[in-house]
């Protein structure tokens, strides 16, 4: 059984959770836990082997930026396969690529204007492992928002902490990485 989850955003301003909802299908479970905001850091899935990161054609950034954000977390003790640029991988086009990060241009999906960036985990909810995940952005990512939405696409929810890279308003994000490190 797959579950979606939208577990994203980072928001601009105060937004207001209820603005962010997911729209289930019969094969998927929606959640809305991402705006749930934890005193502690903690993760709704793990990747059963490493994920290969796929920057779609026309996403609004770069290889450097993404290929900056995954050594990031790479310094963290968190593994990828490698960094696609400019692609279109067949992710990209249909959907459900299990084992990739896509990152792309945000879509027509209804996502709330206040996020920077939206990213969406898709699971298996009997096992806990992530199948795949994507990123979409609207602009061109500012300052850690590639950071926080590939935090997202590893499983880590918000966490509360002032100045920590998963706090959910951008403003309030800074380098912080209590409880994140994978050795
Ligand atoms: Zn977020």
């Amino acid at each position: 059984m797959c579950a979606r989850i939208i577990i994203s955003s980072l928001m601009l301003l105060f937004g207001s959770a209820a603005a962010d909802t997911t729209d289930g299908t019969d094969k998927e479970i929606a959640e809305a836990v991402g705006f749930s905001l934890s005193r502690t850091p903690s993760k709704i899935a793990e990747w059963p082997k490493q994920p290969t990161v796929v920057v779609c054609k026309g996403a609004p950034t770069s290889a450097d930026a993404v290929g900056s954000a995954v050594s990031w977390w790479r310094s963290l003790g968190y593994r990828f396969w490698t960094v696609i640029p400019d692609s279109i991988h067949y992710g990209c086009l249909m959907g459900e690529p299990e084992g990739n990060i896509l990152i792309r241009l945000i879509d027509n999906r209804d996502i709330n204007p206040n996020n920077l960036a939206t990213t969406y985990i898709y699971y298996n909810k009997a096992s806990g492992e992530i199948l795949w995940a994507e990123i979409l952005l609207r602009e061109e990512p500012r300052e850690r928002v590639l950071e926080h939405e590939i935090g997202h696409a590893l499983g880590w929810l918000h966490y509360s902490r002032r100045n920590h890279i998963m706090h959910p308003e951008w403003i309030k994000t800074g380098w912080e990485t209590t409880g994140l490190r994978n050795y």
